[in-house]
C-alpha cells in the first residue's frame, strides 16, 4: 500500500526541549516578521511528555531566553532550589563536603527542581498554541533522501511506522500503513541515543574527527514522602557507596512540589564489571543510612529509566549535512559535570530554529545549515560545554583520583585547562566474566527497595505483543555465542525493566539456553543499543504511542 506524503517546511523528529523550543523558535520567528512558515513536529509517545525522564534541576536561562515571561504564561516551575548538599558515602556513614568547596557546577543556587515532563507537556501546549502542528503517537522509523534533482542526496523527510504489522511482518486487520512526512529542514531531536540520528551520523559521516560518544544510565524513581521528612528545594548528590571507586556514578535526590521527591542513580556505561547492574546498585542506595530516613514512611508511584549522553564538546557530531540537521541530546549538548542537558537543548533548538527561518527566508531548502554551528560556536552553550569539557575523561580513571583532577581543573584552570582529554567508546570497556567477581545483591524487601517487574508496572508502559520485536540483533546466535559464554549475558542485568533473560526451556522444549526477549516491558532507555560488547542489539522505534506513559518525572 503507497504511503501518503505530507510537505512543510521544518519537521521535528521527537518533542523532548529540544524539539519543542526549535518548534517554538520558528514559529516565533514567523509571528514577529509576518510570515507563513509549516513547522510539524512528531513524537513517538502517546502523548508529549509520556517519554520524558529526567532528574531534574532545571537551568532557566535558555528558557528565559526562548519564553522570557514563562512565570506569567504559568509554566509548571515552582520550586526553586533552596539547599545543595553533596555527600561522599561509605557503606555505613558519609560526609558532607562544604558547599565552599564545591566547583561552580556542582551549585545550583538559581536552579529550579522540575519535573521535565511536565515542563514538556507545558511547552506542547505553547507550541500548539502558536500553530506547530504536533503529531505525538508517531514513530520517525526511517529517513527519507531526495533521490533526483538537485537535492539528490538530502534529507527529505522522515516516515512514520505502519500500525498493525503482526510478530510475522505480515499486515493485520489493524493494518494502517506509515506516513511519508517531506520538509525542506528536518532537525533530529530524538534525544541520546537517537536511532535515526544514529543512521543520518552514519550516512553523512558525522562522526569522523570526533571522539565517540559516551553515555550513562539513569534509573529514577518518583516518591511521595511523609511531610515532616519533605525539605521543599533541597537537592542531594551524592559519590561513592554503593559503587567501587572504579566505577563512575552517584545520585540525585530532589525534593519538590507537594512532598514530592525525585531520587535517581547514574551509572556511567564505562563501568567494566559484566555482573554489575545498575538496577540494583540503585536500590542499595536507598538502604543507606543517611538516605533511607527520607522515604521510610512513603510511598513510590513512578518508576523510569533513560540513558544520557555524557561525552560533551569532544564528542559532538557535526551538526548539520544536506536537509537537516541533529538538536539537543540527538547531538549530546548535555553537560556532564553538572548532569544537566536541557538547557542546552533548549539553545541548540533555538540556535538551529534560527538557522532554519533564515535560511527559508531566502527561498534555500535541503542545503546545510551552517549557521547554526557557527552561532553555536559563538554561544554561551559552547563555553559551558568548553570548560566542563575534561569532567568526563578526569571521572573515568576512578573516583578519587577522577574528583581530584577535576576540582584543579575547575578551580585552578577554571575549565580553561591546556589540555583536552579523549573519551572511548563505552562498549568497549566490558571485561570478561572470567576477570571480575560476581557481585551479590540484596533481595528487595517491596518497602524500601524493589524488583524490576514492580517497577516496570509504575512506568505503565505498554506495547502491542503481535508486531515485530523492536530489539532487533544483528546475528542471533550472538547472545549465546559470545554474550553468555564470554560475558555472562550483561544485558540481564543492566536492562532496568527486566526485557533479557537467559532461559532454557525453548519453545521446542531445548533445554539449551537462549535469549528471551520480553520486549512488551521496554521503557525506551537504549542502554542495550549502547552497553551490548559487539553492538549486535539494535533498537529500533515500536508502534507509535507505545512505551513507557510518565507522570510528573
Ligand atoms: C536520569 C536523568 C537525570 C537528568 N537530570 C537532569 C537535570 O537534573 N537537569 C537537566 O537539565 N538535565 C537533566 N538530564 C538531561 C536532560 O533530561 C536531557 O538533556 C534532555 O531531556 C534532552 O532533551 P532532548 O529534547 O534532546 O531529548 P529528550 O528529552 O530525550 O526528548 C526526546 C523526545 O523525542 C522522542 N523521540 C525519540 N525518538 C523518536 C522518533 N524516532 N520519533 C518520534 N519521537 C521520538 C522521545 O520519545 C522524547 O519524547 C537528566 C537525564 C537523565 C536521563
Ligand atoms: S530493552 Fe534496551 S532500551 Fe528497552 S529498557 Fe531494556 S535496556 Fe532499555
Amino acid at each position: 500500500m503507497e504511503r501518503e506524503a505530507m510537505e512543510f517546511d521544518v519537521l521535528i523528529v521527537g518533542g523532548g526541549p529540544a524539539g519543542l523550543s526549535a518548534a517554538i523558535r520558528l514559529k516565533q520567528l514567523a509571528k514577529e516578521q509576518g510570515r507563513e512558515i509549516s513547522v510539524c513536529l512528531i513524537e513517538k509517545g502517546s502523548e508529549i511528555g509520556a517519554h520524558i525522564l529526567s532528574g531534574a534541576v532545571l537551568d532557566p536561562r535558555a528558557l528565559t531566553e526562548l519564553l522570557p515571561k514563562w512565570q506569567e504564561l504559568g509554566a509548571p516551575i515552582d520550586t526553586p532550589v533552596s539547599e545543595d548538599r553533596f555527600l561522599m558515602l561509605t557503606a555505613n556513614a558519609g560526609t558532607k563536603l562544604p558547599n565552599a568547596l564545591l566547583p561552580a557546577c556542582f551549585v545550583n543556587h538559581g536552579n529550579f527542581v522540575i519535573s521535565l515532563g511536565s515542563l514538556c507537556r507545558w511547552l506542547g501546549q505553547q507550541a500548539e498554541a502558536l500553530g506547530v502542528d504536533l503529531f505525538p503517537g508517531f514513530a520517525g522509523v526511517e529517513v527519507l533522501y531526495h533521490t533526483e534533482g538537485e537535492r539528490r542526496g538530502a534529507v527529505k523527510g522522515v516516515a512514520t511506522g505502519d500500525m498493525g504489522v503482526g510478530r510475522d511482518g505480515q499486515p493485520t486487520d489493524a493494518y494502517q500503513p506509515g506516513m511519508e512526512l517531506h520538509a525542506k529542514y528536518t532537525f533530529f531531536a530524538e534525544g541520546c541515543r537517537g536511532h535515526l540520528g544514529k543512521q543520518v551520523e552514519a550516512k553523512f559521516n558525522l562522526r569522523d574527527g570526533v571522539d565517540p560518544q559516551v553515555y550513562g544510565i539513569g534509573i529514577k524513581e518518583l516518591w511521595q514522602v511523609k511531610a515532616e521528612k519533605h525539605r521543599k528545594g533541597l537537592v542531594v548528590h551524592t559519590a561513592g557507596w554503593p559503587l567501587a571507586a572504579d566505577t563512575y556514578g552517584g545520585s540525585f535526590m530532589y525534593h519538590f512540589g507537594d512532598d514530592l521527591v525525585a531520587v535517581g542513580f547514574v551509572v556511567g556505561l564505562s563501568y567494566g564489571n559484566p555482573y554489575l547492574s545498575p538496577f540494583e546498585e540503585f536500590q542499595r542506595y536507598k538502604t543507606h543510612p543517611m538516605i533511607r530516613g527520607f522515604f521510610e514512611g512513603g510511598r513510590r508511584i513512578g518508576y523510569g529509566a533513560r540513558a544520557l549522553a555524557a561525552g560533551g564538546l569532544q564528542a559532538l557530531p557535526r551538526l548539520v549535512f544536506p536537509g537537516g540537521c541533529l538538536i539537543g541530546d540527538d547531538a549530546g549538548f548535555l553537560t556532564a559535570s553538572r548532569i544537566k542537558g536541557t538547557h542546552g537543548a533548549i539553545k541548540s533548538g533555538m540556535l538551529a530554529a534560527e538557522a532554519a527561518f533564515d535560511a527559508l527566508a531566502t527561498g534555500r531548502a535541503g542545503d546545510e545549515l551552517s549557521a547554526y554551528p557557527e552561532a553555536f560556536r559563538s554561544s554561551w552553550l559552547h563555553d559551558e560545554l568548553y570548560r566542563a569539557r575534561n569532567f568526563k575523561p578526569w571521572m573515568s580513571k576512578g573516583l578519587y583520583l577522577g574528583s581530584l583532577m577535576f576540582g584543579i581543573d575547575q578551580q585552578l584552570f577554571r575549565g580553561k585547562a591546556p589540555w583536552t582529554l579523549r573519551l572511548h567508546a563505552d562498549h568497549t570497556k566490558l571485561k570478561k566474566a572470567a576477570q571480575c567477581q560476581p557481585i551479590v545483591y540484596p533481595k528487595p524487601d517491596g518497602v524500601l527497595t524493589f524488583d524490576r517487574l514492580s517497577s516496570v508496572f509504575l512506568s505503565n508502559t505498554n506495547h502491542e505483543e503481535n508486531q515485530p520485536c523492536h530489539l532487533t540483533l544483528k546475528d542471533p546466535a550472538v547472545p549465546i555465542t559470545v554474550n553468555l559464554a564470554l560475558y555472562d549475558a550483561p544485558e540481564q542485568r543492566y536492562c532496568p525493566a527486566g526485557v533479557y533473560e537467559i532461559v532454557s526451556d525453548g519453545d521446542s522444549g531445548s533445554t539449551r539456553p537462549r535469549l528471551q526477549i520480553n520486549a512488551q516491558n521496554c521503557v525506551h532507555c537504549k542502554t542495550c543499543d549502547i552497553k551490548d560488547p559487539t553492538q549486535n542489539i539494535v533498537w529500533i522505534a515500536p508502534q507509535g504511542g507505545e512505551g513507557p506513559v510518565y507522570l510528573n518525572m
